[in-house]
């Protein structure tokens, strides 16, 4: 049996975030992809959505539009999202409530804040993934996925302070529920002071942290990142060390992501995301030609 060492990722590089408008006036913070960075292979796109605190009639969302060749992952933290599609699903994202849309050879679909939020305004808060597919699964059958919070894994540590959101891959004890294509882990830490966590991320994955509140340290070196920091690791271990000081002001909230490099060819479009120009031209032809679908009526 072999045994595997363990080694701790030292990190590559700290980056700053900053909050933009994207589409109608949505409110995000995005890692990437940036000038400097466009995609953290297999990922392509992290958002932030808000936290954005919306008065009556002010919230916006994103309204029919399509996707092709990839998956999209929303997590909610705050306020709640609708979402309708060309598949004929629908849902609401609450609080902690999981979607996993594996958008594969075409599928329309809108994403807005919940009706209540849109007419009397209110918080909204979240995350929206792009996790990219390999070339042999990009035209699949459209897919979808949704995990109520409640049946999403929470682990805890020894010690208690320490505890986790599995929402794919395996920490502290608990494996996700969620099936994803592309092999990632996608875990949700909250670092009380003086926490700390070692977690095993297979070698050669990609991987990144995101601070979403409060400071923490990373890698063997133990360097600072804040709210709205992304930390990018090397690829040079198999574990991630996180801590939070123990006279940290309040508790760290940070995503911890990670995933096999799928190492193709990358064209991409809006949101479309293939492996050949000649693949986008196709994918506008279709959806324009309306193959992709159009949301059907009778949703709400
Ligand atoms: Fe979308």
């Amino acid at each position: 049996m072999a045994i595997e060492i363990e080694t701790s990722r030292s990190v590559a590089g700290v980056v700053n975030t900053v909050r933009q408008l994207e589409g109608g006036g949505f409110v995000v913070r995005r890692p990437f992809p940036t000038q400097t960075l466009a995609h953290a292979d297999p990922f392509m796109l992290l958002d932030h959505m808000g936290p954005a605190d919306y008065g009556p009639g002010e919230a916006v969302g994103a309204p029919d539009h399509p996707h092709r060749g990839f998956e999209t992952v929303t997590y909610m933290l705050e306020g709640a999202f609708e979402h309708k599609d060309s598949q004929g699903h629908q849902g609401r994202l609450g609080p902690a409530d999981v979607q996993w849309m594996t958008a594969g050879s075409g599928i329309v679909h809108s994403e807005m804040p919940a009706q209540e939020i849109m007419r009397d305004g209110g918080r909204v808060n979240g995350f929206q993934l792009w996790v990219n597919l390999p070339a042999k699964d990009k035209m699949i059958h459209p897919r979808y996925q949704e995990i109520p919070g409640a049946g999403i894994p929470v682990a805890r540590s020894d010690d208690g302070r320490v505890s986790v959101r599995v929402i794919a891959g395996e920490a502290l004890g608990a494996r996700a529920v969620i099936d994803t294509r592309t092999p990632i882990v996608y875990l949700h830490f909250t670092l009380q002071p003086g926490g700390r966590v070692s977690q095993l991320v297979p070698a050669g994955y990609n991987a990144f942290g995101y601070v979403i509140r409060g400071e923490g340290r990373f890698g063997p070196e133990g360097r600072m990142a804040n709210e709205g920091q992304a930390v990018f690791f090397r690829n040079d271990g198999n574990t991630i060390e996180l801590s939070s000081s123990e006279d940290a002001p309040q508790p760290l909230s940070l995503l911890l992501l990670a995933g096999q490099p799928l190492n193709e060819p990358i064209a991409r479009y809006g949101p479309f995301v293939m492996n050949t120009k000649e693949e986008i031209y196709q994918a506008i032809a279709d959806y324009q030609a309306g193959r992709m679908g159009v949301i059907p009526a009778t949703l709400g």
